[in-house]
């Protein structure tokens, strides 16, 4: 399918990838990529009707690193280990892992660290000394992503690439 590029107007390939998730439902990923600009952005819609959800899960081995986080334009995430909110942003669905999203928290938080001084710039240092036991498997924390639409969620990787996931391949 062909949508008009929202940055330089040519047209630009769109891909609709259905999943079913056990427990969850089932999802539809759309990618759309534009070949003369490079601009690209995902969206995920829920396709069974969804109350507000609030999906967490404890993140205590390296192993639940790899869980696979959901997130629509609308979910919020928070770490209350870490005094970590990620606030929803319009076109900013993803579909990632827990590290993925440690990841984006890490670059923040050394942006962060490298502007403040004194107390805020020792706070920063401690949510990063965190953020590497946890990585480590050393430390846990909680991953909460609150979604008033219901299209967001944090699924164990088995769970997510389970063989009757897939209805169709990518
Ligand atoms: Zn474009």
């Amino acid at each position: 399918m062909k949508e008009e590029c929202p940055l330089c107007g040519a047209e630009s390939e769109l891909h609709f990838v259905p999943y079913k998730i056990p427990f969850f439902g089932e999802i539809m990923i759309t990618t759309a990529v534009c070949s003369s600009c490079g601009y690209h952005t995902t969206d995920v819609m829920v396709l069974t009707e969804k109350k507000r959800t609030r999906s967490e899960m404890v993140i205590s081995s390296t192993d639940d690193l790899n869980a696979i986080v959901i997130r629509s334009p609308f979910g919020t995430i928070e770490i209350p280990e870490l005094y970590v909110s990620v606030e929803p942003k319009r076109g900013d669905a993803f579909i990632s892992t827990v590290e993925g999203v440690l990841n984006r928290v890490e670059g923040v938080v050394k942006m962060l660290a490298r502007d403040v001084e004194g107390t805020a710039k020792k706070r920063a240092e401690t949510v990063l000394e965190q953020i590497a036991r946890i990585k480590a498997g050393k430390a846990s924390m909680t991953l909460i992503i609150d979604d008033p639409t219901g299209n967001s969620a944090v699924i164990p990787n088995k769970l997510f690439f389970s063989k009757d996931s897939f209805t169709k391949g990518i």
